[in-house]
């Protein structure tokens, strides 16, 4: 099929959540295809989902071994590969326990009913989150999330959460009360347009927590699995929160998510607490531990560091030249062009010179490359992007 017969295809069958120009029909790496065979450089990822690049053999692999051997069981069963998986992440955060669900809202909604639930005895329900944050689109998730466009229309809102400001730790402390059971953060805000967590601002969270026993909730749903350079974005401020979630890169494209609690409420809760009939099969499992191995076996936090680094030294040269960009941002390979005016033209004109981007929070044109990615590659995006400038100076 070409991108036009796609195209139509998707108007009469699909319920327009999205709005596509694009239909990609291959991807190797960095690089994907679409419709017509034309090439273009995946500085998006699927939204930070393909950390390892698109089917990568070990990812392939496993999932193609896995699916011939035992697909799903259903957690009234032990499965091999669920221990296996949980027992990785514990290692990587340094303890606790894992719930598999499958996608990062799910995962947002369990650290949500787990911090509700561990508070139930003393009516502690309140979750403070983040102005400007990202934490999905289920009912309560939205309502987490601090961007009113989300919510727009969809009323009456689940009650019990409470919105301070990001870097402000003085506007989180206004906002706690006797009924806070948790403080839920990203340690990049993503979606709000690649803006990083002071680290003041991290630690002071977790002191004001430590004093008050509220939970402290990272949500690492697009910062986790290397995205930062870390293998978890907390993990570059020195501090542990007292449960995570995870979900996008998890995978990469299989769909999976998780939360890991920490020793300390990793025992919450108990049958019949929480469950979901998709969480941690042995395929999505199998996945995310060939995830997990490749970014070992690949060195790809360090690789994720030094692009990250490259990327930005080449963005900042960039926008050096022109008084409507005002500069590069982010950590490891989560960055952002940041200009004065909306980012959407500069990425559709990157998009028809083959590097896919996203433009964010308006101003924002963020780029989440594979962390496998090379420093030609980065030398390729970047020179295509000063062009791409050059023009729309004109
Ligand atoms: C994408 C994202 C989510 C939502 O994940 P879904 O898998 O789309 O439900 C939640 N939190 C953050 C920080 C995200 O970037």
């Amino acid at each position: 099929m070409n991108t036009t017969e796609i195209s139509e295809l998707q108007k009469k069958y699909l319920i327009p959540t999205y709005a596509p120009e694009l239909a990609l029909v291959r991807g190797e790496g960095t690089n994907v295809w679409d419709a017509e065979g034309n090439e273009y450089l995946d500085f998006l990822a699927g939204i930070a989902v393909l950390n390892v690049g698109h089917c990568h053999p070990n990812v392939v692999n496993a999932i193609q071994q896995q699916a011939a051997k035992l697909m799903h069981v259903s957690n009234l069963y032990y499965n091999e590969v669920q221990p296996q998986l949980a027992k990785k992440l514990s290692g990587i955060a340094g303890g606790g326990k894992c719930f598999f669900c499958n996608s990062g809202a799910e995962a947002n909604e369990g650290l949500i009913k787990l911090a509700r639930l561990r508070g139930s005895d003393k009516g502690r329900f309140e979750i403070i989150t983040m102005k400007n944050s990202f934490h999905g689109r289920t009912l309560a998730t939205l309502t987490a999330t601090g961007q009113e466009k989300v919510q727009k229309g969809f009323a009456p809102l689940p009650e019990g959460f409470v919105h301070a400001e990001f870097n402000n730790l003085d506007s989180v402390k206004e906002a706690v009360t006797e009924k806070t059971a948790a403080i839920l953060v990203e340690a990049v805000q993503g979606e709000g347009g690649i803006i990083p967590a002071d680290p003041e601002f991290l630690t002071g969270l977790r002191k004001l927590c430590d004093e008050k026993d509220i939970l402290l909730l990272c949500d690492e749903v697009q910062t986790g699995i290397g995205r930062t350079g870390h293998w978890f974005g907390f993990q570059a401020y020195g501090i542990e929160p007292d449960a995570f979630s995870l979900a996008k890169g998890l995978g990469n494209g299989f769909p999976i998510g998780a939360i890991v609690a920490a020793p300390k409420v990793a025992d919450v809760f108990q049958p019949g607490h929480h469950a979901t009939t998709f969480g941690g099969t042995p395929l999505a499992c199998a996945a995310a531990i060939a995830v997990l191995d490749t970014i070992e076996q690949e060195n790809l936090l360090e690789n994720t560091k030094a692009m990250g680094a490259l990327l930005l030294e080449k963005l900042n040269e960039i926008a050096d030249q022109y008084d409507w960009i005002e500069g590069a941002r982010g950590t490891g390979l989560m960055v952002g062009l940041v200009l004065s005016d909306s980012a959407l033209p500069l990425q559709k004109l990157l998009q028809k010179k083959g590097v896919l981007t996203l433009a964010t929070a308006g101003q924002v044109l963020r780029m989440l490359p594979p962390l496998t990615v090379t420093p030609e590659e980065i030398e390729q995006a970047a020179a295509l992007v000063a062009e791409a400038c050059a023009e729309l100076d004109l």
